[in-house]
């Protein structure tokens, strides 16, 4: 996955992008993989090729596709 923005991996479409948002809590932009199937936001990981975050990420950007789909 280094160096790619997407592909598709075992019937979803990953997509990697960085959490991030002002005013300064997330200052490196913690990297996601985000898993889409069907159009729809499954879940999300963190991108071990990040080179700061590493893999890792808190709730906050692992819980989006709980509250994207709620209801
Ligand atoms: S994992 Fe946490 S610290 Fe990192 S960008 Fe997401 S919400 Fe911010």
């Amino acid at each position: 996955m280094k160096g790619e923005r997407i592909r598709e991996e075992n019937g979803y479409t990953v997509v990697r992008t960085c959490g991030w948002s002002p005013p300064g809590c997330h200052p490196v932009g913690c990297g996601m993989r985000l898993y889409v199937k069907d159009g729809r936001l499954v879940k999300v990981e963190g991108d071990p090729d990040h080179p700061i975050s590493q893999g890792r990420l808190c709730i906050r950007c692992l819980t989006p596709p709980e509250y994207v789909h709620h209801p």
